[in-house]
């Protein structure tokens, strides 16, 4: 049995007529740019969150760019952020002209904690950019004491956690803003690009609908240079659709990762750890091996699809030299980058291939068994 990675089309099926009767609605409303379809989704999703405000934009990554500007954030100031994050977290930073500076991660949960912040925290810091990495909530209890504590401001990284809660609350809610991507392959995903800020801040809401039109306060009233970063009628439409579902799917993806926790008992690979107070949102259930490509060449041999996320870190891409960046020796997220192993997880993954995986993954031999029985 062959069990992909992601599986989009089944998605798309299980919606079936209600998908094209929605996409046939917006063609026929003839409005497709920030109209009334837009409006309710960012109405819903404020409300489905819990946050004051929510602004549709053109994708995560200008949610996370908006959001910064903002809040105020431009040369000379520094953000705090994750070793162990994709690049677009640290895009978002540099296209505000801001540095990036980096800190591992908490060894167990493999998001921001307060440990380490500390050290990394000078004058020129503005902002904490804790990342809810797979779907597992930052610990925002100690990070809102530690801003607090600094007078920084929190930006939440929630492209891959629709859904999660920290201590009963939903992410997105915690810090000044959060950003938010629909890229087809997140929780809550749609037919194209799409994303969003959220914050129960008046202003910083005001700022990015703004910044997200060219920098209009009113039609052809310009008080900023802004951009082009609009959501258009058909995703929100569709998104409004998706998430009458997200927790429906929330809860398939928890049952599936119980399951791989469950059958993966014997130390096949080290599991994800869930902190106490977190609601996991299962995005990613990533494993960790030291022997993590053989484990990959092994599975993919078994018809297991399996991705690394993030095989290569921010701060050793070639997008990122010396001077782009800040930040101290990082042994953790060094490591990561070698070790982790995204298991395919997803509302559309049947218990079949949840047993097919499982399965591969114990007939698994550590210790390099299979190069060292060709060198015999
Ligand atoms: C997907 C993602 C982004 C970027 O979102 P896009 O919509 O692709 O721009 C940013 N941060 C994280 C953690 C993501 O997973």
């Amino acid at each position: 049995m062959m069990v992909p990675f992601n599986n989009l089309k089944a998605a798309s099926d299980e919606l079936g007529d209600q998908l094209v009767s929605t996409v046939e609605r917006v063609i026929k409303s003839g409005w497709y740019i920030l109209g009334p379809e837009v409006e309710r989704f960012e109405d819903q999703f404020a409300r489905y969150l819990g946050v004051r405000h929510c602004v549709g934009v053109a994708s995560g990554l200008d949610a996370l760019h908006l959001a910064l500007r903002a809040m105020g954030i431009g040369p000379g100031d520094e953000v705090v952020v994750p070793g162990n994050t994709c690049v677009p977290t640290w895009l978002a930073i540099s296209q505000a002209g801001a540095l990036p500076v980096v800190v591992d991660p908490d060894p167990a949960t493999l998001v921001l904690g307060p440990e380490r912040l500390e050290e990394a925290i000078s004058e020129r810091t503005k902002a904490l950019l804790p990342v809810h990495l797979y779907g597992h909530p930052a610990d925002m209890t100690a990070l809102l004491e530690l801003a607090h504590r600094y007078d920084l401001r929190i930006l939440e990284d929630a492209a891959q956690a629709h859904g999660a809660r920290w201590r009963g609350l939903h992410v997105g809610g915690f810090g000044d803003a959060a950003a938010w991507s629909f890229y087809p392959t997140k929780n809550l995903g749609a037919l194209g690009d799409g994303g969003a800020v959220t914050t129960n801040n008046p202003e910083i809401a005001q700022t990015v609908r703004a910044l997200r039109n060219y920098g209009e306060s009113s039609k052809y009233r310009n008080e900023v240079q802004g951009f082009n970063s609009r959501l258009d009628e058909l995703q929100a439409a569709v998104l409004s659709l998706k998430l009458e579902l997200l927790d429906e799917w929330n809860a398939r993806r928890d049952a599936i990762a119980r399951r791989y926790a469950s059958g993966l008992q014997d130390g096949e690979v080290e599991l994800p750890v869930v902190a106490e107070g977190a609601e996991h949102a299962w995005h990613l259930f990533v494993v960790r091996s030291p022997e993590r490509d053989r484990l990959q060449a092994h599975l993919t041999a078994s018809g297991v699809q399996t991705l690394v996320h993030y095989p290569i870190a921010p701060y050793s891409q070639a997008a990122y030299p010396a001077g782009s960046w800040r930040g101290p020796a990082l042994p953790i997220s060094d490591r990561l980058q070698n070790e982790v192993l995204s298991l395919p997880i997803g509302p559309h993954l049947s218990p079949e291939q949840v047993e097919t995986v499982i399965g591969s993954l114990r007939a698994f031999v550590p210790g390099g068994g299979q190069s060292a029985s060709k060198e015999e």
